[in-house]
């Protein structure tokens, strides 16, 4: 029989696993606050249960508890990437960024990615496989137990796409803002997506309060494509009518990234043509500055023309932010840790 994977079972789930056992009721209250509160790394280590319990949970379920491969801290500002080994030896790799407001992760949502958006190192060896919700929310648990310091904040949008991952994600979502565990108010979740049209409709329909994060990246359809494969699937309007219906349905405003490539998506007629498309919305656009990997040939945008980018949708009364590049001497952009450890070993 395969094992149950405890860590990915909600308050309930574990209730009846509890009583199934043949245990008392109030045994699922505190094995729910080790795993997802005090956020243990063993059945071993929650000593007010009884031993024979504590067999019986090892015999019958897994317990996801990521080993660190690699942790590097920035000495620039504290941030901190750590590269994590899965259970069946898979890696992957999540960030800490310290802010004013608090502490902030960024996980991976699956083992590699399937979506080949063009400038992007985790889509490049494809998707390995998904990642449970347990192997989700490990991630923030065990970069909480390391740093000593609370996670306020938590963002998808490391390795991997999350609605591509959609069941997963939802339990993930519920588990972490769930009273019994960390407690992260949805608003301080947020889930980047490349566009799924109808899993961002069914998230929508879940009327959540999670912030939803829309990787655009280009001011017309045709320009999309060439960035982002996903757009062969969904044309660009299906995609901005689905974030439409998602802030008519949770009243939060949207998130569009806009990752800017030198000479490919950055002149002022893509901040025209960007202003069209998302002008009549309740948005904020994130400006990132492409993070070059070796395999492309992709540039960053100079400051000059990022920031003329960023004015000309300020005019146009689009709210619009350049990202700050965190922990830049500790392996950047998204996937490219995980990559060199993969090509080196
Ligand atoms: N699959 C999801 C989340 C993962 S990526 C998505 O597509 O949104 C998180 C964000 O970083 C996305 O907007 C993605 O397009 C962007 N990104 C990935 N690699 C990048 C790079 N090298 N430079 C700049 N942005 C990048």
């Amino acid at each position: 029989m395969e094992k149950t994977d405890i860590k990915s079972l909600d308050y309930e789930q574990v209730q009846s696993l509890v009583l199934e056992l043949g245990e008392k009721g109030f045994r699922a209250k505190q094995l729910y606050q080790w795993m997802h509160e005090k956020l243990a790394e063993s059945f071993d280590e929650m000593t007010n249960l009884p031993k024979g319990l504590r067999a019986k949970l090892a015999e019958r379920c897994a317990y996801t508890c990521h080993t660190v491969v690699q942790r590097l801290v920035s000495g620039i500002d504290g941030t901190e990437k750590y590269l994590f080994r899965l259970s069946d030896g898979n890696v992957i790799e999540s960030v800490l960024m310290r802010y004013h407001h608090g502490n902030s992760v960024c996980i991976s949502s699956q083992v590699g990615c399937r979506m080949g958006c063009r400038f992007c190192a985790s889509t490049l060896g494809g998707l390995t496989r998904e990642l449970s919700p347990s192997e989700m929310l490990d991630q923030i648990y065990r970069i909480q137990r390391i740093t000593g310091e609370r996670v306020s904040n938590v963002v998808v949008m490391g390795t991997g796409e999350p609605l591509d991952n959609y069941e997963n994600l939802l339990q993930f979502v519920r588990l972490l803002s769930d009273e019994h565990g960390l407690h992260i108010s949805q608003r301080n979740i947020t889930v980047s997506t490349c566009g799924i049209v109808e899993n961002i409709r069914r998230l929508a329909d879940e009327r959540l309060q999670i912030t939803l994060a829309l990787s655009l990246h280009a001011s017309s359809q045709e320009k999309r494509k060439e960035l982002m494969p996903i757009a062969y699937k969904y044309e660009i309007h299906e995609v901005l009518d689905a974030c439409r219906y998602y802030f008519a349905q949770t009243g939060r405003r949207i998130t569009f990234e806009y990752s800017l490539v030198g000479g490919v998506n950055d002149t002022q007629e893509d901040a025209a043509g960007l202003s069209r498309l998302i002008g009549d919305m309740n948005c904020h656009v994130n400006l990132i500055p492409v993070n070059p990997i070796k395999e492309r040939s992709y540039v960053q945008s100079n400051r000059a023309v990022i920031e003329a980018f960023q004015n000309k949708l300020e005019k146009n009364g689009i709210n619009a932010t350049i990202r700050r590049e965190m922990g830049r001497d500790i392996n950047g952009a998204c996937g490219q840790l995980r990559k060199s450890y993969i090509d080196e070993n």
